[in-house]
């Protein structure tokens, strides 16, 4: 799981993730969340995508979920944009940027990533 640190939406993402069969993960948290994947510098891809693999070699781990939250200091905040709906669009964009980007460096792994704002959790399809 690659998600941001900030708290606030802990307890509700939790509890989808108890809803789709997700038991057990490997967190990866950061500032940001799956921003590392998207948009953030190289540096941090390479860190974030080892961490995935080490992960994948200690737990057979073969399910990576995506997470960016609105809000997000590592964005700006939802002050960054327009309006709810332009941060969602954004961010949309981000995870779809994300999942591309782990999937090209890890074969086969399975990316699935979701938006949580204030409302609930978004599935990206
Ligand atoms: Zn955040």
């Amino acid at each position: 799981m690659v998600w941001c640190f900030d708290i606030r939406f802990e307890r509700g993402f939790r509890k989808f993730l108890r809803h789709i069969g997700v038991e057990y993960w490997d967190a990866i948290r950061l500032a940001g969340g799956a921003k590392c994947l998207a948009s953030a510098d190289e540096g941090a891809r390479q860190f974030v995508l080892d961490q995935i693999r080490i992960s994948m070699r200690l737990h057979g781990t073969r399910r990576v979920i995506l997470m960016l939250h609105s809000d997000c200091g590592g964005y700006g905040g939802l002050e960054a944009f327009a309006d709810a709906q332009a941060e969602a669009a954004h961010h949309a964009g981000e995870l779809r940027r994300a999942a591309e980007n782990l999937v090209a460096a890890i074969p086969g792994i399975k990316a699935e990533p979701y938006f949580v704002d204030f409302e609930g959790v978004w599935a990206l399809e």
